[in-house]
């Protein structure tokens, strides 16, 4: 197609510029402008670029978290245009917005009597925060007053809602007679917050769901990570349908951590409670588009999800991956080796949980030329060379992995 009608003719007039400037220093031939430019087109009229997430770390915050499944991604495309996200087709009559994608959601979490979606983990803490205790006091043990990342923390949020914190315990003991010892009329409900990206051992306690679960108050928790079930390969953390059953009144989670979905913030609970939070007036500026609600659902009723793909991956299929690459790339003359390596969970899930991988390693002037070339690549350095863990890489995308390392090995 046209570029002009692709992109629209703005990134066009930028490219010709950038070529023409090209030119004038006598970086490229005045016969290679045309080309030039057409090489420096963006794929889309969107800012954003896809990138190969070579880190090791599955979850990357700053590559955005969880990548989508085909699915997912099929989904958000056909929700594109004009959906009935909010439309009844049988009876023509306005319906409740994202149905089939909250059915899908409580589907999964049979312990769940309801469930809202808004948009993002944060966004579930304000609602029920300001649902439930504004001008009332929430209690929280002081060993779970986390900051998540990049200086937010979870307490100034629950403040800023009108809510008192009141806490309880020690940074590495809170006990259940800690909790009933605070909870009086002002109590609004009892919040436990998973500590999703450290770890305190020695000498600690916790004070369970269960326990809490008979104080006469609701039992909040935020599991963080969006388990909805038990995961084998990862005991330590939390999901929803457990904590449901041990007496949670309400969980809250992120649907683009190991849920592997769009970014989103799950409410599953009592079905009074959540209804409740559903019709507050806050919850319809956190309301989720139609684009969230199709990833979610395709994430939650769609095959494994590539963040449980990379999650189960089999350490020795990574190594046979790596040392497969590694062959390939250094008859192309790169400076390439297959390692060991150890992968990582990230995002906030599994803190101290490490996965065993392997990885291609390379000079580390690499980083810089992969991270820059057509196909972006992001690795990790480590001890002087740049490391490309492939437990974060999709093996469907080896052949574009080997594709960048021979093109950096050019530059
Ligand atoms: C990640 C996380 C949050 C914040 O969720 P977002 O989806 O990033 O807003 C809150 N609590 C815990 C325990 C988390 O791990």
């Amino acid at each position: 197609m046209d570029a002009s009608a692709r992109l629209g003719p703005g990134p066009v007039r930028d490219a010709v510029r950038r070529a023409q400037q090209r030119a004038r220093e006598g970086a490229v031939a005045p016969e290679e402008v045309p080309d030039t430019a057409v090489a420096l087109l963006p794929r889309t009229a969107g800012g954003l670029r896809p990138v190969i997430n070579a880190t090791g770390v599955l979850l990357h915050t700053n590559l955005g978290r969880a990548p989508l499944s085909a699915a997912a991604r099929q989904a958000v495309q056909e929700a594109a245009g004009p959906t009935d996200v909010e439309l009844d087709l049988e009876t023509g009559v306005r319906a409740r917005r994202g149905r089939s994608a909250l059915g899908a959601l409580r589907d999964r979490v049979p312990s769940a009597g309801a469930a809202h979606v808004v948009n993002n983990g944060a966004a579930a803490l304000v609602l029920a925060a300001t649902a439930l205790a504004a001008g009332r006091e929430i209690v929280i043990s002081r060993g779970e007053m986390v900051e998540i990342g990049d200086g937010f923390r979870l307490p100034d949020l629950l403040v800023s809602t009108g809510a008192r914190l009141r806490e309880v315990g020690t940074t590495n003991r809170t006990s259940t007679a800690d909790y009933a010892d605070a909870i009086g009329p002002q109590t609004a409900f009892v919040l436990k917050v998973h500590p999703s990206n450290f770890r305190i051992t020695g000498f600690t306690r916790a004070a369970e769901v269960g326990e809490l679960s008979g104080l006469g108050v609701p039992v909040v928790v935020d599991i963080g990570s969006g388990l909805l079930a038990p995961h084998p390969l990862l005991p330590e953390e939390p999901d929803a349908d457990s904590q449901l059953r041990s007496g949670a009144t309400l969980v809250t989670a992120s649907g683009d951590k190991l849920l592997g979905g769009p970014q989103c913030g799950l409410l599953l609970g009592e079905e009074g409670l959540v209804r409740t939070l559903a019709r507050h007036p806050l919850a319809r500026a956190l309301r989720v588009d139609k684009l969230t609600l199709a990833a979610l659902e395709a994430t939650l009723t769609g095959p494994d999800t590539p963040t449980a793909e990379a999650l189960a991956a089999d350490p020795a299929e990574l190594t046979r991956r790596a040392a497969r690459l590694a062959a390939a790339l250094s008859d192309a003359g790169a400076d390439v080796r297959a390692v060991p390596s150890a992968a990582t969970v990230g995002g906030g899930g599994a803190p101290g949980v490490t996965l065993p991988s392997a990885a291609l390693s390379l000079p580390e002037h690499y980083a810089a030329r992969l991270r820059t070339g057509p196909v972006p690549v992001v690795g990790r350095l480590e001890s002087g060379r740049c490391l490309l863990d492939l437990r974060s890489v999709p093996a469907g995308d080896d052949e574009r992995l080997a594709a960048a390392v021979r093109s950096a090995a050019e530059g």
